[in-house]
């Protein structure tokens, strides 16, 4: 609910990094935005003005002014994939993926038949959210369809731009979380008339995967899409090479992984898939010339064994792919962007790659919000768009302090541009490598201050 302090301007004064376009094909210098002293307006909820406080300073001397100094503002982190009833059972041990899902996540998400524990889960999994500095998510639900009305009902009351679906899974689950085609279809239809674009939520259709879908239910998913284009098709795309190999034998008419969801009417623009990690060459040209997204989830990855995401392939200057963050929470092991950020980076190590701080914190702000197609709303400072930003202490702990130290004064007085932004660079992979949700000093939603 916005307060009536949020009706009238505020005022907040640092030092902010954003992201004006995408380090992946421009340089830092024409993508990143750093302002030492600048001066964030806030109005009912949006951005109204963004510069430095110099140039502001007189326009707004009216206004009072919160200061966060020695601090870095960012933009509110965007997890473009995360599973919100698999909270309670993340690090579960031993497992790859389909032994992972039987053995832990379908005993989980039966408990979300019961909408008061659906409930009680979903507003520990967006404070915990909040916490780390994720503002928006894409977030799996379960089969229950109150599953989301407690996922959506408590997200609405933290005023939170969130994404989430019913998961569609007729075959290959236990029977306790099965639906069938049509109740699938009638479900989620009903849900996207209720939720889509209530407020500050928005819907995707979320068959979890092709494993657990008949011809029938994903045939019938692509019918909603064409019924309502404007909501999103969330679902798993080539994680694990035995998933793999069980789509090939499921779906033998289909050329590749992709080619199931493709022929089911799913694959656009508003089509996020999570990990795409055994990806075919004819794949990866589909996914671009579609404009789909793939959300890279490296602590996933790395947990249950399924692969290398191929980041440096994905951004490619001649075949681009939109790419989000995911943490994959209960796959992933930390509902933390900065701790995913790291784990990207090793991704990328491991292939002989160099992941800069300036491209994964892209990745994790406007680039998850183009992957997300909500570039017009969220991702950067931009006059007009939904105040959701995180204030970051890149001197949260001891060895951060020590490793970072002298941002404030140094970076504040930096000498030319270009040297200003590499210390800037230099420090912020400090935060990433150590950082975690003690970097998080202050989250603000829609200009609201939530945590602290
Ligand atoms: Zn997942």
């Amino acid at each position: 609910m916005p307060s009536a302090s949020s009706q009238s301007p505020q005022a907040i004064r640092g030092a902010f990094l954003d992201f004006v376009n995408d380090p992946f094909y421009v340089s830092d210098a024409e993508s990143v935005r750093y302002i030492p002293d600048g001066l964030l307006i806030v109005e009912k909820g949006a951005i109204a003005d963004f510069g430095s406080y110099a140039d502001l300073q007189a326009k707004y001397s009216q206004v009072e002014i919160v200061t966060y100094p020695g601090k870095i503002i960012m933009p509110g982190f965007i997890d473009t994939h995360i599973h919100y009833p698999q909270s309670e059972m993340i690090a579960a041990y031993g497992e790859q993926l389909l032994e992972w899902l039987n053995k832990y996540t379908f005993p989980t998400e039966r408990k979300f038949r019961d909408k008061a524990y659906a409930q009680t889960i979903a507003s520990l999994f967006l404070d915990e959210l909040l916490k780390n500095g994720t503002t928006t998510a894409l977030v799996f639900a379960t089969v229950h369809p109150q599953s989301v009305d407690a996922f959506f009902e408590e997200a609405s009351r933290r005023n939170l731009r969130m994404i989430s679906g019913k998961v569609l899974m007729d075959r290959n689950a236990p029977d306790y979380l099965t639906d069938t085609p049509e109740t699938a279809y009638e479900e989620s239809k009903q849900l996207i008339q209720k939720w889509h674009n209530n407020g500050r939520l928005l819907y995707a259709i979320t068959p979890r995967f092709a494993i657990t879908s008949t011809h029938e239910q994903l045939r019938l998913a692509g019918k909603l899409l064409q019924e309502f284009p404007d909501v999103y098709l969330h679902t798993h795309l080539s994680e694990n090479l035995k998933e793999v190999e069980w789509v090939a034998e499921l779906f033998p008419e289909c050329k590749n992984y992709l080619d199931v969801y493709d022929r089911a009417g799913l694959v656009g623009e508003k089509s996020v898939f999570a990990h795409g990690i055994h990806l075919s060459e004819d794949e990866f040209k589909r996914l671009s010339a579609a404009k789909a997204a793939l959300s890279f989830c490296p602590t996933s990855n790395l947990f249950l064994g399924s692969g290398l995401f191929k980041l440096h392939k994905a951004k490619s200057l001649n075949q681009p792919i939109k790419v989000g963050l995911g943490t994959d929470v209960g796959g992933g092991t930390s509902f933390s962007m900065l701790h995913t950020l790291n784990e990207a980076y090793k991704v990328a190590q491991l292939q002989t790659q160099s992941l800069s701080a300036f491209k994964a914190l892209f990745l994790a702000t406007l680039g998850g919000a183009r992957a997300l197609s909500l570039e017009d709303k969220l991702g950067n400072f931009d006059p007009g768009k939904e105040a959701d930003f995180v204030v970051l202490d890149l001197q949260a702990t001891s060895i951060m302090a020590t490793r970072t130290g002298g941002l404030s004064t140094r970076l504040a007085q930096g000498s030319t541009e270009t040297e200003l932004r590499e210390e800037l660079a230099e420090k912020v992979f400090g935060m990433m490598m150590l950082g975690d949700d003690r970097a998080i000093h202050a989250v603000y939603i829609a200009g609201e201050l939530v945590h602290r």
